[in-house]
């Protein structure tokens, strides 16, 4: 049996880069709570994001959840979103109890159909809550518009988009705010981590009480909040890659223009569309099976798995259709999403993919009738 070929692999400094860049904490010994190096990961990244404010956090999801909090939106505010997306999202703005509306999405490039927005606004509504999927940015100039006109904040789902840079701004500089996830599977990974951008100043003091328990000084706790800093080894795991992205994402893109030869030209098979005023960062390479290919998505993943290569069906099913969420949310027409969440296949793809290995998974999915018929 062939070696296994997971989705994804988690992109890290030499053992020896990160043992050496640790070091000093056995001398400080001052391990969380805001240190040096959290410090100057954030300044770092608000350089390399191109973002006017950042604010650290122990992972992405409580970003996204504390950034929502920071907005105070009256409880059972609306927020339209895209159920085309990882749970995360859509929980984050329950658990702020805040109703998602979902907004369906476009097949050309699964992100929130800017057209549909208008339909789902009602005086409840507070924010649109888009995602960035795979990378691929949304339509900012339409959300922004519709967003002006109702008087609507826009936060954004950057998980995707670390490195992303649209029209040459940094794609964490775009609406009210935005979120990245340093988690381990993510371009840039922190082991766990993930940031809130903003360009209000005033969000920073809230976040930094909101993730650290309102707590002020010694005996000044000046508002209510929870725990979600970041810890100074995961900063220094951030520092560490850092010094490497530029590099990691340009193997990506040598892995993705390698798949995409292969892949634009097998019938059936379609990729999502390229946006021409995006710098991308090669996060994940989603293949949609459409009906001409022969075999169903589920069909073609089973055969994958069979051959010890384990592709992803992300993202489905649509969070919309989740045990969790199922009958609970409005019936919005989702059409395009479901659809789209049903062709969906995300193949292996990481920074030290081998070619080898590439060949062996587009074999599979090129030759995937003969091989059905073995
Ligand atoms: C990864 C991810 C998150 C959550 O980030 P964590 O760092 O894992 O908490 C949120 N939204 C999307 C779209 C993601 O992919």
């Amino acid at each position: 049996m062939d070696e296994k070929i997971f989705v994804t692999r988690s992109s890290m400094p030499t053992y020896e880069e990160y043992i050496e860049a640790i070091k000093p904490l056995w001398e400080s010994c001052r391990l969380t709570n805001m240190g040096q190096y959290h410090k100057e990961l954030e300044e770092q990244l608000k350089v390399y994001l191109d973002v006017p404010e950042i604010s650290l956090m122990v992972n992405g999801h409580m970003a996204l959840e504390m950034i929502i909090q920071a907005f105070d939106f009256p409880e059972g505010s609306e927020v339209i979103t895209t159920p085309f997306t990882f749970v995360s999202t859509t929980h984050a703005i329950v658990r702020n109890r805040l109703k998602p509306v979902f907004c369906d999405v476009k097949s050309s490039d699964g992100t929130i159909d800017e057209a549909k927005i208008e339909d789902l606004i009602t005086e409840k509504t507070v924010a649109i809550l888009p995602v960035h999927v795979y990378g691929n940015v949304c339509n900012i100039e339409e959300i922004q518009r519709i967003a002006d006109k109702y008087g609507l904040k826009v936060i954004y789902d950057t998980a995707h988009a670390f490195g992303v840079k649209y029209k040459g701004k940094g794609i964490g500089s775009y609406g009210d705010a935005s979120v990245f996830s340093f988690h381990a599977t993510k371009v840039f990974n922190t082991i766990e981590g993930g940031a809130a951008a903003f360009s209000d100043k005033t969000l920073y003091d809230k976040l930094y009480n909101l993730k650290n328990f309102g707590i002020r000084g010694e005996e000044h706790v000046v508002s209510i909040g929870a725990n979600a800093k970041m810890n100074e080894l995961q900063a220094i795991m951030g520092l560490c890659n850092l010094r490497h992205i530029e590099q990691a994402i340009a193997a990506r893109e040598e892995r993705s223009r390698y798949y995409k030869e292969h892949l634009q030209n097998i019938k059936g098979i379609r990729l999502f569309d390229e946006n021409r005023f995006t710098d991308k960062n090669y996060a994940y390479f989603p293949i949609l099976i459409e009906e001409d290919y022969p075999i169903s998505r589920d069909d073609l993943y089973d055969l994958l798995k069979s051959h010890n290569i384990y592709a992803r069906k992300y993202f489905y099913p649509i969070t919309a259709d989740m045990e969790c969420y199922k009958n609970q949310c409005e019936a919005n027409d989702l059409t395009v999403a479901r659809k789209v969440s049903g062709q969906v296949l995300t193949i292996p793809f990481y920074e030290k993919l081998e070619k080898e290995q590439m060949d062996r998974i587009l074999q599979f999915i090129i030759e995937a009738v003969k091989n059905m018929n073995r």
